[in-house]
């Protein structure tokens, strides 16, 4: 069968040149954990896992057991932090996967103490410094850590937190203030006789624009994407970084429109002009998100063409008028580069009031993927 054109194009090779430029740029020994939740933030979880490994990953970062489980079958061997929690009835599955928790509560501990046996589980522990989302809360470390400290068989490998506004310079003093409160917990730990091998906080913009939170591990997931154009604070130094999705599909419709002539759901589009009106086969299911209704653009034949009227589920409209020789089955490109024109995700992100994280995230499973430079 052949699908329709409507592909996300994975570039391997920019993927692993993302990972050596942060790593360079970051210098220093800390080890570096991709992270690759959400698959791979749209991206593929096994392809983008196996170029990761082969680049240097350290750790790898996920949200669910089942996206650790998916590394596990993909022949990841590398130590694997799940973020999400252990929900009851998962404890088993993360001790024979060897995937390593993230605890955050003593209920959970306790679970996987007990599920670990007579053998030892390796935990991570997450502290709430402000970001105000899942963690201990820090004024309450210290008695979290003499709770912990009973459970003789578990074992506390790292530390770490999370940064809630390390992205924007004007909240540079929280940003610190987490980093203080950071290591104040830790030595709660310490004082009750927890020895962390590692501690880490930093994810990309704290990696990038806080080098004094690098810590041991760097957690390091839109810049391996080459994802920083609006997720990095504006005025600082940054790693040199290569889009590594594109997303292209081709002409399916070209039709000649009179002056007056309204498009789309709601007829939120009316032709000024004689029009030269195209129609591509992508839409909101697939990702192409309805907020470019109006706003988004595409390139064609190496010009811009602007959304006409309403993204709908499958099928968008494009004023081809100022674009030459418009013809059906020119290829459409949504996200990346064509002559002189480029698209980078962090483009759609702001015409649909977004973060670019939520547009290749956003791209969905009906959309294939295709991997090369592999
Ligand atoms: C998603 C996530 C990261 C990576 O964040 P980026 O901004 O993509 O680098 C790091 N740590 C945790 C806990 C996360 O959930």
């Amino acid at each position: 069968m052949s699908p329709r054109p409507t592909t996300a194009i994975i570039d391997l090779e920019n993927l692993k040149f993302n990972f050596r430029s942060v790593k360079s740029f970051v210098g220093g020994s800390p080890m570096c954990m991709a992270v690759i939740k959400a698959d791979a933030y749209g991206h593929g979880t096994k392809e983008c896992a196996v170029a990761l490994d082969q680049a240097g990953a350290d750790w790898f970062g996920v949200a669910t057991l089942e996206e650790a489980m998916e590394l596990r079958t993909a022949g990841i061997g590398k130590p694997i932090l799940c973020f999400g929690g252990v929900w009851p009835g998962q404890e088993s599955e993360f001790l024979k996967f060897d995937i390593t928790p993230l605890i955050f509560d003593i209920q959970t501990a306790k679970r996987i103490s007990n599920a670990a046996g007579i053998g030892t589980a390796r935990v991570h522990v997450k502290i709430d410094t402000g970001m105000g989302r899942v963690g201990v809360p820090f004024a309450e470390a210290a008695a979290f850590a003499a709770e912990l400290s009973f459970l003789r068989n578990l074992e506390v490998e790292a530390i770490m937190s999370h940064f809630a506004a390390a992205d924007d310079p004007d909240e540079a003093d929280f940003t610190h203030l987490q980093i203080d409160r950071f290591h104040a917990a830790v030595a709660e730990f310490q004082s009750r006789g927890t020895r962390p091998r590692f501690l880490d906080i930093a994810n990309s913009p704290g990696a990038v624009a806080f080098p004094s939170s690098t810590e041991d591990m760097i957690r390091i997931g839109g810049l391996l994407f080459g994802l920083g154009g609006d997720v990095l604070p504006p005025n600082v130094e940054k790693p040199e970084l290569k889009p590594v999705m594109s997303l292209v599909t081709k002409v399916a419709q070209v039709k000649r429109v009179p002056p007056g002539t309204t498009l789309g759901y709601g007829r939120t589009f009316t032709a000024e002009r004689e029009s030269v009106i195209g129609t591509i086969p992508i839409g909101y299911h697939d990702g192409y998100r309805r907020g470019l209704t109006n706003k988004g653009r595409v390139i064609i034949n190496g010009e811009y063409a602007p959304v006409a009227g309403r993204v709908s589920m499958d099928w968008t409209i494009v004023d081809l008028t100022d674009v030459p020789e418009p013809t059906v089955g020119a290829e459409v490109i949504l996200i990346g580069r064509q002559g002189q024109r480029t698209l980078l995700a962090e483009d759609l992100a702001r015409e649909a009031s977004t973060i670019s994280y939520e547009i290749t995230c956003g791209i969905s499973g009906r959309i294939p993927r295709v991997y090369v430079n592999g």
